[in-house]
């Protein structure tokens, strides 16, 4: 087809909407390590996951073999209020930067919670839901992922109990808002509520909190009330799963105007964004069908898969989660106040830090300023605010498409553009006003948290 006709917006009709999402484990040589049960150092069984997880998601992240899940009919329809996602061609974006490239995002920010997180959100309500459960804790960073799962739990009925990193608790009062007005109960973590919560306010007065903090008051409060599961906004592989809808609906796009993209960024927190927009794709990598380029972005103030090491870790700071072998800093490791809150987990998927290991994709650490300016530069051409996590992935893909100017080199980039930056504001601010500085954690400093891992590689 004549590049002209290939519109500034791509969508698809609803019958092109994905059924079921891809499991690329099922194409995996290598499979992710499994998870440990930091009891007895084992791999975890269906049934040391069940008094954390609900029944069915426990099946998802265990299931290595099969490729393809069914969408339940109930997630399709909910899907349908927001997706499908543009797949947006960037052509004043080129325009601008008179690049031969060709630059294409996938926009996730086209729902209230400002996020691709809604994706997985309402896939594990309403796996709660259908188990009978009352309701669901979890933790939130920036809050884009309590605010995903306050909307899923409002929508199906279910308590909603989210813990919030206390220095975007203070920082973002807006966010906290809308989840109370979608029903949620919000706590700032560390709190007196739970033990693991005391413990830490205990070692560390004064703390801002941290993702892995939070995560072990989540797990520990539903492990505590009868009727409730813990559930979480990225990392595990039920997520990455969720997520594919992400890829599918991209590539079925891309397929229906030919285009083949040779180079995919994504911003890379937990990996499940990431992971959702490239399965697909690396499905077709891995069978040997087509060949691309994948880049995870990640901020140079929580480096996991380019300064950290692939090791059996804890997921949190209470050492409560099952342990993971993944790309990490070191469970302890307490990243900087940086603005981007939800890339400042301490470790990554596992299937994505697999992935990574073999060779299958690369990964850059950007620092924040360099982020900022890229996310304006965007912004003033595209009309969209991008969120600071998000724009990793359009600093990397503005440098691709000026290395494109000078090469001459017309490549297709395409990258994940995963929600709207209006909670941001303060950050903006800071980078408006030049007072935004750019910590990078020392050698000593990451050598030091990397040496608490636990001792069973
Ligand atoms: C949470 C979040 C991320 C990080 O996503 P992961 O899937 O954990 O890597 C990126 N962008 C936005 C807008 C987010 O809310």
């Amino acid at each position: 087809m004549a590049e002209k006709e290939i519109p500034y917006k791509i969508y698809l009709n609803e019958s092109q909407m994905p059924k079921a999402w891809y499991n690329v484990r099922a194409d995996m040589k290598t499979k992710p390590a499994p998870l440990l049960n930091p009891a007895t150092s084992k791999p975890c069984t269906e049934d040391d996951l069940r008094p954390v997880f609900c029944d069915e998601l426990v099946k998802q992240e265990l299931n290595d073999t099969d490729a393809y899940i069914e969408i339940p009919q109930e997630i399709r329809e909910f899907y349908k209020m927001y997706r499908p996602s543009p797949l947006v061609r960037a052509y004043c974006l080129e325009k601008k930067l008179g690049t031969p490239a060709k630059i294409y995002y996938k926009f996730e920010g086209n729902n209230t919670s400002g996020s691709h997180k809604l994706n997985s959100a309402i896939a594990q309500a309403y796996y709660a839901k259908k188990q009978g459960l009352k309701g669901v804790t979890t933790e939130t960073g920036a809050g884009q992922w309590g605010t995903a799962l306050s909307m899923a739990c409002s929508y199906f009925d279910l308590d909603c109990q989210v813990y919030m990193v206390k220095c975007s608790y203070e920082q973002k009062p807006f966010r906290r808002e809308v989840m109370r007005t979608y029903g949620a109960n919000v706590t700032p973590s560390p709190s007196e509520t739970t033990e693991v919560g005391r413990k830490i306010l205990a070692e560390f007065p004064g703390t801002n909190g941290s993702l892995g903090c939070a995560i072990s008051e989540a797990v520990e409060a539903a492990t505590k009330q009868s009727g409730y599961r813990y559930v979480l906004g990225s990392v595990l592989n039920q997520v990455l799963l969720h997520q594919t809808v992400i890829g599918l609906e991209t590539m079925t796009a891309m397929d229906k105007y030919g285009i083949k993209p040779d180079v995919i960024i994504g911003c890379a927190g937990g990996g499940s964004n990431l992971g959702g927009l490239i399965s697909p794709f690396m499905g077709r990598k891995l069978r040997g069908e087509a060949d691309y380029e994948f880049i995870a972005v990640e901020p140079a103030s929580c480096p996991s898969l380019t300064r950290g090491k692939y090791v059996y870790d804890y997921c949190d700071t209470g050492h409560v989660c099952p342990l993971q072998k993944m790309y990490t800093l070191g469970s302890e490791f307490m990243p900087s106040a940086s603005h981007a809150g939800g890339l400042r987990y301490h470790g990554m998927s596992s299937i994505l830090s697999q992935l990574y290991d073999d060779g299958l994709m690369t990964a850059r650490s950007v620092e924040q300023t360099s982020v900022f300016a890229a996310a304006q530069e965007f912004a003033r051409v595209e009309g969209i605010l991008p969120a600071p996590e998000s724009s990793h992935a359009i600093k990397v893909a503005l440098d691709e498409a000026k290395k494109c100017k000078e090469t001459g080199e017309e490549k297709t980039i395409l990258f994940g553009l995963t929600g709207t930056g209006y909670f941001d504001m303060y950050a903006y601010k800071s980078f408006n006003d030049g007072t935004m500085s750019d910590y990078i954690p020392s050698d000593e400093e990451i050598a030091a948290s990397l040496a608490k891992v636990p001792k069973i590689q």
